[in-house]
């Protein structure tokens, strides 16, 4: 067939989309958010998926009685555009020797069981921690996509991993590790 997807279509770099946007209208099975050890709703991330899931959301969330930092945990997502919100609990900036890299990329590797266990096809993610969190972006974009690629990797019914940034500049550090991790040293 003349339109058969040539042999790399499915590949883990072809499955990964680095896109400028506001998370809350990304479709997707779910929705990370960026929580705090509550998940009883902050600002950034979490303010807004509250805010257009609506108060099921919250009431979902109570019933977990919080998350510690550096994992995640589901729940349904209310009115988003999703099935699932993903609550990860990014690790606070400190200055890089309390072990933030680490749990940062727990969060991520928690995030992607959560997505295996429940056989989910997409996941939309927002930069975890390096909003109020403070841990910096140049820092925070090869943990999360090296863990984005690994998924991809591992999973072959993860159809799409997309990651949503809120600025042009977050965007350009996420396209410009991509292509530093995609050419081999
Ligand atoms: P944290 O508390 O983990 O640092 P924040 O929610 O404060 O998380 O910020 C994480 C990142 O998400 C920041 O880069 C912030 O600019 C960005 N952000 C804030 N609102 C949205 C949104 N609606 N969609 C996508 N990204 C967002």
């Amino acid at each position: 067939m003349s339109d058969a997807p040539s042999s790399d279509a499915s590949s883990s770099t072809d499955r990964l989309v680095l896109m400028r946007g506001d998370l809350t209208t990304v479709a997707a099975d779910a929705l990370v958010n960026t929580a705090n050890a509550s998940l009883m709703g902050g600002g950034g991330v979490d303010g807004a998926l509250h805010r257009a899931a609506g108060p099921r959301l919250r009431a979902e969330c109570r019933k977990l009685r919080g998350c510690p930092m550096g994992e995640a945990r589901i729940t349904g997502a209310g009115l988003l555009p999703a099935r699932y919100v993903i609550h990860a609990v990014g690790p606070m900036w400190r200055g890089g020797q309390h072990g933030e890299r680490e749990l940062l990329a727990n969060c991520y590797r928690q995030v992607f069981a959560l997505v295996e266990a429940h056989d989910l096809r997409s996941v939309a993610f927002p930069s975890i921690a390096t909003g109020v969190y403070g841990f910096p972006i140049e820092e925070a974009a090869p943990i999360a996509l090296r863990a984005m690629l690994s998924a991809l990797e591992r999973l072959a019914s993860l159809e799409r991993v997309t990651a949503v940034l809120f600025s042009d500049a977050d965007l350009a550090v996420y396209r410009r590790t991509l292509d530093a991790l995609r050419t081999p040293s």
